[in-house]
């Protein structure tokens, strides 16, 4: 048995096989090889493997999503299979005796290449899909491969650092759990652990061991420690403290359908966050009220291009639908910092946390703004949908922000597009943004605070950075102040303000948050039934 210390982001227990994840490589090796026949073998049974997980996410997407939105995965199963493409694989391996991965990658380039020759759009969308098809082969051939369905069981993931768009691509129900060797517990790798229920430990003292894939291994959530090939007493101990976990877990099922009210009569509204469709079934399960920060971003994360308005209506109309008529608060784009994609083209900053990010990009970028607001306002037509704005740090952003989404409105009017009656908030994440608060009250409806951030730009401290652990305290009292103005100058302007960072779901600070007046708190849904009992505890 090996047992290995980190540290953890999330409690809970999970027992299952490990996995041990390595970052895609994407550099292509060229080689001659000595049996070609032998490597083209190779190919054909990384293209069988492809084309069953294709089938699977086929036959998932179909009963998930619709027939139409997972047709694209029959599409890619026929373009492995084209004849030509096939042929041409052949040729490089058998032909000039080169390895299978350099075979698929030039055919793939190829190909792509004579599809945006033919200057037509439909085609051009085919370059996209037989590159994305033939990575998924090169990936299944490299042994690279992070998707979920290369799992066949739900597994521990175990993994140098994981960036948001790596963990975006698993599939949650394959995961048990998180341990990394770095990583910090504010990252949002570590928030995404909470939202997903995944116990999770970060600076975890452990190799990243090839051996260990397959292997038995056991997370503890509470003492952050990772047990590999775990002895007979370790694993009764654990099975028994992972029974008491979901024992306390239906206990606390009983508070479903209660009102969130304390001793006194305050009510403080309960929300959840999340950052994608397939989150708000845990929303339910847990009885929240609404979505106080559905961090849209993630939409962008962990593919090639941007998501188009189609497919982003379809994922806000999604969760809209699903909530039945509870308030959703999406957050606009809040790219940057450690939430990047490369299609973005954002050139490398020496300090992105504090560089071109989150709603500095989407002024700039007027068009791809107008892009997701009129996704969600065409959305807003399904349930009551509200939008936040992050990263504010003035009056004269809302304004502009204000006169995109009229012409938005306007235009979705010319073309008789039904929407909704839209609350506007801001996040409030800036200390300029706590200052300033009583103007920027005054534009706006609601505020959300996002303590992560504002604790990261108020101590100077960066979330991200593991070794500034010992300096960083989530309880300062200059953040606490901060908080307090907050509320007081959204009150004092008729707006409401609630907390959707991480320290909203912080049960030791419920109380004062509740004294300073707090309207709304919005947490992982895993917390919300307990937070639930805190604030009726309170008198
Ligand atoms: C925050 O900064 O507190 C917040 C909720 O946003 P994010 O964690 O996504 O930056
Ligand atoms: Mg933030």
């Amino acid at each position: 048995m090996i047992t290995c210390q980190g540290k953890s982001v999330f409690s809970g227990v999970a027992i299952g096989k490990i996995f041990v994840y390595k970052k895609a490589d994407n550099t292509i090796e060229k080689y001659q090889v000595e049996d070609a026949a032998a490597e083209f073998e190779r190919f054909k049974a990384a293209q069988a493997k492809a084309i069953t997980q294709l089938q699977a996410l086929y036959e998932k997407t179909c009963k998930d999503i619709g027939e139409e939105e997972a047709m694209i995965f029959e599409m890619h199963q026929q373009l492995l299979e084209d004849l030509d493409y096939v042929e041409s694989i052949q040729g490089i391996i058998e032909g000039e005796g080169l390895n299978a991965e350099y075979a698929v990658f030039t055919t793939a380039e190829m190909f792509a290449a004579m599809f945006i020759a033919m200057n037509d759009e439909y085609m051009s969308g085919r370059a996209v899909d037989v590159k994305d098809v033939s990575e998924r082969v090169i990936s299944i051939l490299n042994g690279t491969q992070v998707a979920a369905e290369a799992m066949d069981e739900p597994v521990i993931i175990l993994a140098e650092d994981l960036a948001p768009s790596e963990t975006v691509q698993f599939e949650k129900d394959k995961l048990l759990a998180f341990v990394t060797q770095k990583g910090s517990a504010n990252s949002h790798t570590a928030i995404l652990a909470r939202m997903m229920n995944l116990p999770s430990l970060v600076t975890t003292d452990i190799e990243l061991d090839p051996e260990y894939n397959g292997k038995m291994g056991i997370v503890d959530g509470f003492t952050g420690k990772i047990y590999i090939e775990p002895d007979e007493v370790i694993m009764a101990e654990m099975k028994e403290k992972k029974k008491r976990e979901d024992e306390r877990r239906r206990m606390l099922q009983t508070l479903k359908g209660l009102p969130t009210v304390t001793k006194s009569g305050k009510k403080v509204h309960l929300y959840a966050n999340i950052g994608g469709v397939e989150d708000v079934d845990a929303v339910l399960a847990n009885d929240s009220e609404g979505v106080g920060l559905f961090r849209s971003e993630f939409l962008y994360l962990g593919r090639e291009d941007y998501p188009t308005e189609e497919e982003q209506f379809e994922a806000y109309k999604a969760v809209l639908s699903k909530m039945g008529g509870k308030k959703v608060i999406i957050r606009t784009l809040d790219i940057g910092a450690d939430k990047q994609a490369d299609y973005f083209n954002i050139e490398k900053e020496e300090n992105p946390a504090l560089g071109f990010r989150a709603i500095r990009i989407c002024l700039e970028r007027v068009d791809m703004f107008k892009t997701q607001l009129r996704a969600i306002y065409r959305a807003s037509a399904y349930g009551k949908a509200a939008i936040m704005f992050p990263m504010i740090i003035s009056v004269s952003e809302i304004v502009r922000i204000k006169e995109i989404v009229e012409e938005v409105k306007e235009e979705l009017r010319q073309n008789d597009v039904p929407f909704g009656d839209v609350e506007l908030g801001i996040m409030i994440e800036t200390p300029a943004a706590v200052i300033i608060s009583d103007q920027l009250a005054a534009h706006v409806e609601f505020f959300s605070i996002g303590t992560n951030d504002l604790t990261q730009y108020t101590l100077a401290i960066d979330r991200q950075n593991q070794a500034l652990e010992p300096f960083y305290n989530a309880h300062h009292e200059a953040v606490l102040r901060m908080i307090q103005m907050t509320i007081e100058n959204a009150h004092a302007h008729g707006a409401w303000c609630g907390i959707c960072g991480e320290l909203g779901a912080d049960m030791e600070l419920t109380r004062r948050f509740v004294q300073m007046g707090i309207d709304e708190l919005s947490v992982s849904p895993p917390f919300t039934l307990e937070l639930r009992q805190k604030i009726r505890e309170i008198d």
